[in-house]
């Protein structure tokens, strides 16, 4: 279980981020978050992965007290935690493969584990047959399920998907969209910021809606309602 209690950010510059934000996810549950660009939805990721510290108020998982992790304990922790982002942040010069690979490899997995589990992940996101491709000779579409076999690979409990969809056309996003369900399905907590009506009214998931750091709506089937 994440619990987010009474969270407010203060950044330096004295940019209110956050305020006294309280939420709780449960485990496998599949979450996401709305809100106008600036609302603070990435800071609320960000605290949760430990990047960035709460000016007060705690983040738990779990019974950790994630602001209270010593420095070495933090990057164990975020092996909890699959990230997903806009802009995909491959390597460029590895291939499909390798890149995933290479997230196994970082987390200290074994050459068995590797060639056992990165096909798996390949089949699970349908792109066994570019897996010796490049980047740059994938769609947009192709080049997210990449990153979200690679950010699945290592078994996280926690995705959290930050506008994956931002530079996806229809198909592709809805595509993306299932993809997330399916490991949804298969126990993964998912954590999804979108900015995508369609996604939102088409999932019927849950919906937080944070407006100006403050979080104004939590729908358990939720729809997307934003004022301005
Ligand atoms: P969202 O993801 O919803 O667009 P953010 O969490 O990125 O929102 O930003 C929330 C607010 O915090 C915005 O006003 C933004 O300008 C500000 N902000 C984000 N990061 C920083 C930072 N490192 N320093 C100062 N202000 C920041």
């Amino acid at each position: 279980m994440i619990v987010f209690d009474k969270v407010t950010k203060v950044y330096p510059d004295g940019t209110v981020a956050l305020e006294e934000a309280s939420l709780t996810i449960e485990p496998k549950e599949f979450v996401s978050i709305v809100g106008h660009s600036g609302a603070g939805k990435t800071t609320l990721a960000k605290m949760l992965l430990a990047e960035e510290k709460p000016t007060s108020g705690n983040i738990f998982y779990e019974s950790l007290d994630i602001n209270k992790l010593r420095k070495q304990d933090i990057h164990y922790f975020r092996r909890k935690i699959g990230t997903v982002f806009q802009d995909f942040r491959l390597l460029p010069n590895k291939t499909v493969y390798e890149n995933i690979s290479f997230a196994m490899e970082m987390s200290g997995r074994d050459d068995e584990e590797i060639s056992s589990d990165v096909p798996h992940v390949l089949d699970l996101v349908d792109l066994t047959n570019k897996a010796y491709n490049f980047p740059h000779e994938l769609s947009g579409g192709e080049k997210q399920r990449v990153a979200i076999a690679r950010a699945i690979v290592n078994q996280p409990d926690i995705i959290i998907a930050d506008e994956p969809t931002g530079n996806l056309d229809p198909i592709n996003t809805n595509e993306i969209i299932q993809i997330l369900k399916k490991i949804n399905d298969l126990g993964t907590t998912i954590i999804l910021t979108t900015h995508n009506k369609g996604v939102i009214d088409a999932l019927g998931k849950r919906v937080i809606t944070m407006e100006n750091g403050k979080i104004i709506r939590d729908d358990k089937n939720g729809r997307y309602v934003l004022y301005k």
